[in-house]
């Protein structure tokens, strides 16, 4: 019998953490950061305290009590004590790995936690861009899915009580690749793996880096099926079991523009016909889908006439959209000016896909460096800043030539506009998803009084009408989500015809129940820390 538990992504989009157990095999199903609930209790000022290592998480219940599954030096003596009398503790003596389905950090986040001999299952380019986020990123410590520091314990100088402090070295985890042959990888793809930030201080150790590996020292026989979604490299899993085929879906989407990758993966599901597809859920609510073509045709027309500056939001690491603007920009005789951490995940890419653009040789690219620099300047930006020094643009060139350039600036990137000053006729494109909660309400008010401030005509843009948050119908169109819509669930799920239907990554898993074109199909809702049986 195979026990499946859901530890995470129930009822909720993000912070899947499935365990799958067969014959004292386990195995996890991503293990994500779970966003929404980490944010009833924390924000960017009120965090957990990462001296206090899985204490916080634990307590919060962010994190299952599963003893033996995370890292040594996060546990303070006598910890595991406090929650062995929980109803969700459980010994894990033995997990023979985690299998990642994209790097989005609601999927990978708290891998960070896991004991660094548990190999991390994934595609080339999932590993890569965990990476390279990590790398040009502040990542705190329950976001250190490549590499992290171990903790030491000591009394700092005037300090009564034994802290965790970040040490001086860094391990890089174990990633194993399921899609090509590690030797096949190019020698300065296999640089990018091994490189460290010893350089950042002095005291600093090199990263201990362990190199990639094929995937085929698992005990479970595994398909990797890469998929369609908003970031590159994302896949689904077949687990075969002693119940049979195990699929899990990760994020898909069936209107991006690879989308025959999700088809080949519905097709080879299907040839194995599975016991049980675990399904994402984000989009069952919608209808319909805006394609990555309709974004670019809309966000042609919103900028043709424009003959100020243009800025483009939209979320990072969607390199899709950063294509789509790239292709606009041209279209309009414009540079796309981007940030040096998306010129990094670009440059990272085309270690693995040379049909990516290489900025040194793309007219169509620049980069913008920030107006303030820091002291020290990060290894990866300072290495990164010389290797395209010819590509650097400031504030002052955008500034004197707005109509030349389409800049690819998020809310967090608004305070480089008092360098920039926009002038008459600029333009805020907006491309990304509406708001979700209040925290993001309120920063999309804050964005709205920036473009008042400057004069910055916003396109896209949620505005608030009678208390709800929408983009107004004729400036739809210019965000393709990276989630299938319901009738492409549905249309998946029939097709991989599986016996047992599990929702996740939903706020409406019961929508699946009620579907007819789904008759036949077992539909079990799983519960938050609930095990189902097959
Ligand atoms: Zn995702």
């Amino acid at each position: 019998m195979v026990r499946l538990t859901f530890y995470g992504g129930v009822n909720e989009i993000g912070g899947n953490k499935i365990l799958l157990e067969d014959e004292g095999r386990r195995l996890f199903l991503d293990f994500g950061f779970p966003y929404k609930r980490h944010k009833q209790f924390y924000e960017e000022y009120l965090k957990p305290r990462s001296g206090a290592g899985l204490l916080d998480p634990l307590v919060m219940e962010l994190l299952p009590p599963l003893e033996g599954l995370y890292r040594d030096d996060f546990a303070s003596p006598g910890l595991w004590e406090q929650f062995r009398h929980t109803f969700t503790y459980r010994m894990l003596d033995r997990v023979d790995g985690v299998l990642l389905s994209h790097a989005h950090l609601d999927h990978s986040g708290h891998i960070s936690f896991f004991r660094q001999d548990i190999p991390v299952y994934t595609t080339a380019m999932t590993a890569f861009i965990a990476k390279a986020m990590q790398d040009s990123g502040k990542s705190d410590f329950d976001q250190q899915v490549c590499y992290f520091s171990p903790t030491i314990r000591e009394y700092p100088t005037g300090w009564k009580q034994i802290a965790c402090l970040t040490g001086d070295t860094k391990e890089q985890r174990q990633f194993c690749i399921a899609n090509i042959k590690p030797e096949d990888l190019s020698p300065e793809a296999v640089e990018f793996w091994r490189w460290g930030f010893w350089e950042k201080t002095k005291r600093q150790k090199p990263l201990e880096s362990r190199p990639l590996v094929g995937h085929s020292g698992c005990s479970f026989n595994l398909r990797c099926f890469p998929v369609d979604h908003s970031i590159p490299g994302a896949c689904a899993w077949g687990i075969e079991t002693s119940s049979g085929w195990i699929i899990y879906s990760g994020d898909l989407r069936l209107h991006g523009k690879r989308a025959e990758l999700t088809r080949k993966f519905i097709e080879q599901a299907a040839a194995l016909k599975p016991k049980v597809l675990i399904l994402e859920g984000t989009n069952v609510l919608r209808e319909t889908n805006v394609s990555e073509y309709e974004v670019y045709q809309n966000g042609l027309r919103a900028i043709m006439g424009s003959d100020g500056l243009v800025v483009a939001d939209f979320s990072p690491r969607d390199m899709d959209r950063l294509l789509t603007f790239r292709q606009i920009a041209v279209d309009t005789g414009r540079k796309l000016a981007i940030l040096p951490r998306d010129a990094y995940l670009l440059k990272t890419l085309r270690l693995l896909e040379p049909e990516i653009p290489d900025i040194a040789q793309d007219d169509s690219l620049v980069i913008y460096q920030d107006t303030i620099a820091s002291k020290s300047p990060a290894l990866w930006l300072r290495n990164l800043c010389q290797e395209y020094d010819s590509k650097i643009i400031l504030a002052e060139d955008v500034s004197s030539a707005q109509d030349q350039f389409v800049l690819c600036f998020s809310f967090f990137d608004l305070n480089e506009l008092p360098s920039i000053r926009p002038g008459v006729g600029s333009l805020y494109v907006y491309s990304s998803s509406e708001p979700h909660d209040e925290e993001q309400e309120i920063d999309f008010r804050r964005l709205h009084k920036w473009l008042e401030h400057f004069n910055l005509k916003g396109f896209g843009l949620p505005v608030e009408i009678n208390d709800k948050w929408q983009i107004p119908d004729e400036e739809k169109g210019l965000h393709a989500s990276g989630h299938a819509c319901a009738s492409d669930l549905l249309e998946i799920a029939r097709q991989i015809n599986p016996e047992v239907l599990i929702p996740v990554h939903s706020e409406s898993p019961e929508f699946y129940t009620k579907q007819p074109v789904l008759n036949g199909i077992n539909v079990s809702l799983p519960a938050l820390n609930g095990t189902i049986e097959i």
